[in-house]
Order: C-alpha cells, then sequence, then structure tokens
C-alpha cells in the first residue's frame, strides 16, 4: 500500500495534544501516512521569527494535502494570522464546514436532527488585511480621496479604515464550488447569504453573480438571505438549509453560530480546499487556557481527518471512522467535559483518553 504523503502542522495552545492524538487516531483506520510534521504559530515566532516558516509552505506544496492543529493570532497587534495566510498563500478558496448532528451530543435546541454545510469564500472581504491605522499620514490621504469622491460621507476624524474587495471571478468560483459540492453529495439547495440591501456593490455584486451561477446549475434549488436573518432563521430552523454558500466574514461567523447547534466547537470540522491542494482543520481556535492539560475535545479535529479520508480516495476508511466516532458520542461514556451535563469535569476523560476509546471503537 502507498503511503499517503500528508502535512501535519502542530499548531499552538491545545494544537499540538490534539495534532498527536488525530495522527494516532488515523493511523489507527489502516491507512497508511507518510507525515511531514511541521510547526507554525507563536511558537516559530519566537524561535525563527516568523510564525510560518517558508518550509511549512513548501511542505504543503509538495504534498498538497495536510491537517492542521489550531494557530493562535495575536488580538489587535503582533503578526498576522497564520490561518489567514496559508489559505491566501496556498489559494485555498473554499472553506467547507459540515454542521451534522451526533447521536448522545447536547445540543442547545431539540430540533430534529441537523444535516447542512456552510461554504464559507477564503480568499477575499474584509480578512484580505488592507487596513489604515488611524491618525496616520495614509489613512489622511485616504480619508481625504474619500471625501473628494464621496462629498457626503460622514465619518469621524480619527478614523481606522479595513477594505473589503468583493469580486465577480472570485464570487463565481465559490459558488460554483457550492453547486458542484451540492451536486457530488446528494444535496438539494444553495442558499446564498448577503447584505446587499446595505453593501450594494459588494455584498449586491456577490447576490448578483450568485442568481447567474444558479441559473446555469438548473436541478438544485436555489435562495438567498440576508445576513442577519439568517443568523435567525439558523437558530429557529436549521433543517431548512442544506449548502450554504457565504462571502468570509459572515461565513466565519455563522460557522460557530452552525458549530454550537450541533454540540460546540469541540465537535466542528472543516477543510480548506483550492484547486492545488487541501488543509484539513477544526472550526475552533487555540483556546490557550486549555493548553497541555489534556482536556478538550479532540472530536472536530479528527472529523476533519475524516474529511481528509474522503479527500484522499479513502471513503470506507472514512465510513469506518466517522462510525467509530458516531459510537462513542452516543454511548457517552469516554468524552470529554464539554459533552458532559453542564459542560462538568465530573465523569469526563482526557483528550488522549478519548482518542484510545474511538480507536477501540474502530477495532470492534
Ligand atoms: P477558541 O475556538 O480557541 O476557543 C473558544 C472556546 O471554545 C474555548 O474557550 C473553549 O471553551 C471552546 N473550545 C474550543 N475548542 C474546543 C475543543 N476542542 N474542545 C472543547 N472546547 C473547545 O476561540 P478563541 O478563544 O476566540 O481563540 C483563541 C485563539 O485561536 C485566537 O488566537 C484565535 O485567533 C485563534 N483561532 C485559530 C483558528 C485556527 O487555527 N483555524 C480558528 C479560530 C481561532
Amino acid at each position: 500500500m502507498t503511503a499517503h504523503p500528508v502535512t501535519l502542522i502542530r499548531g499552538d495552545g491545545i494544537g499540538p495534544e490534539l495534532a498527536a492524538v488525530t495522527r494516532d487516531v488515523l493511523e489507527a483506520t489502516g491507512v497508511s501516512f507518510a507525515w511531514d510534521v511541521v510547526d507554525a504559530g507563536e511558537n516559530q515566532m519566537k524561535t525563527a521569527g516568523t510564525p510560518l516558516p517558508e518550509s511549512v509552505l513548501a511542505s504543503l506544496r509538495r504534498n498538497k494535502v495536510g491537517i492542521k492543529a489550531p494557530i493562535t493570532t495575536p488580538v489587535g497587534s503582533g503578526f498576522r494570522s497564520v490561518n489567514v495566510a496559508l489559505r491566501k498563500e496556498l489559494d485555498l478558496y473554499a472553506c467547507v464546514r459540515p454542521c451534522k448532528t451526533y447521536a448522545g451530543v447536547p445540543v442547545p435546541h431539540t430540533h430534529k436532527a441537523i444535516d447542512l454545510v456552510i461554504v464559507r469564500e477564503n480568499t477575499e472581504d474584509l480578512y484580505v488585511g488592507i487596513e489604515f491605522e488611524r491618525d496616520r499620514e495614509d489613512t489622511a490621504r485616504l480619508l481625504e480621496t474619500i471625501r473628494e469622491f464621496r462629498p457626503g460621507a460622514v465619518f469621524g476624524r480619527s478614523c481606522g479604515i479595513s477594505i473589503k474587495p468583493i469580486s465577480v471571478e472570485r464570487s463565481r468560483r465559490i459558488v460554483q464550488y457550492a453547486f458542484d459540492y451540492a451536486k457530488r453529495n446528494g444535496r438539494k439547495r444553495v442558499t446564498a447569504v448577503h447584505k446587499a440591501n446595505i453593501m450594494k456593490f459588494t455584498d449586491g455584486l456577490f447576490l448578483e453573480v450568485a442568481r447567474q451561477v444558479a441559473a446555469e446549475n438548473p436541478g438544485i434549488d436555489f435562495n438567498d438571505r440576508i445576513v442577519d436573518n439568517m443568523a435567525m432563521q439558523l437558530v429557529q430552523s436549521p433543517h431548512d438549509y442544506d449548502v450554504i454558500v457565504l462571502p468570509n466574514l459572515y461565513g466565519d461567523i455563522l460557522s460557530d453560530l452552525c458549530a454550537s447547534l450541533v454540540g460546540g466547537l469541540g465537535v466542528a470540522p472543516g477543510a480548506n480546499v483550492g484547486t492545488n491542494g487541501a488543509l484539513f482543520e477544526a472550526v475552533h481556535g487555540s483556546a490557550p487556557k486549555y493548553a497541555g492539560q489534556n482536556k478538550v475535545n479532540p472530536t472536530a479535529m479528527i472529523l476533519s481527518g475524516v474529511l481528509m479520508l474522503r479527500h484522499l480516495g479513502e471513503a470506507e476508511a472514512a465510513e469506518r471512522l466517522e462510525k467509530a466516532v458516531g459510537r462513542v458520542l452516543k454511548e457517552g461514556r469516554n468524552v470529554t467535559y464539554d459533552l458532559r451535563p453542564g459542560k462538568s469535569t465530573t465523569g469526563a476523560v482526557g483528550t488522549r483518553e478519548m482518542g484510545q476509546a474511538i480507536i477501540a471503537a474502530l477495532h470492534t
């Protein structure tokens, strides 16, 4: 059997412990991997002077498939997000986040089972990182230009600016991806989310392109929702939705909301997919306060591994692993604190022990 070459990024905070357990579980499926274990993030910043060494990018470009534990991004100042940089550098334009109910996982509402998929555009919108800091010369000049072209514009004098580009090409690419995903996975409807009533030239463009792409893809239903309404709809009637396609920022926010509907960040997996590769990662971040405690839930990263197995053409192993995870969740005996009633540590097991229970379930 040929081993699949895969880059494993260990990450920060809770990342390294999740990476270790996920690797053990993936190996227990019997699929053969040639791991290239690399580091990126805060520690690399300290030791290598960059949070994203070129060797990490080179490994991903070579292997074309990676699985990544979460990486910390300093809030407000410090280095820019490694996660965003990886998606940008490798043009991993589609962020796919399935939200599915598993029996035994405590959920906030007693809806019938939820099974929807978020498809988030990953490369533009406010995440391009073009920002102008308040009270600086370049910002003042930009504000002058804006006043010149939009004389009625009203904003304060000490003003920061973030730029939100949304293009026809990239909107078309992500919406077509959502339709292709729907067709490949037997799904019935795509919903586009926007705020086109307010941002007519960015979200309005996204909606216009989404409608064009929908017309070119008969056989899959299409509708659209304004993002604030969508937030409410997802809480009230999530089972009305199937594949949801969104610009970057709305996708980020609503995928956390959807994660909470199916039991929280501990069980929400994800994939970043492009034409030349794919990087799999949980929706959650590096939860630094839990680092090194063998406490957090490995399910989200392991289910991201299930998505990776499918991407690698290992559908049967993916199926077996998802069933094994499902069994451990349903039994509820070997699960981490976040899945216990009231998030109590009483009766909870650690990250490693939950991983071992999943491996045992794989072998029964
Ligand atoms: P977070 O997702 O790290 O944690 C928020 C809370 O969710 C935690 O306090 C915890 O209660 C819960 N949680 C998260 N993962 C869990 C798990 N596996 N099991 C059980 N509970 C879990 O979000 P944050 O605190 O806003 O961000 C921390 C850092 O992570 C920030 O630096 C942020 O930029 C970064 N981040 C990274 C990624 C990524 O690497 N893809 C994604 C999101 C955030």
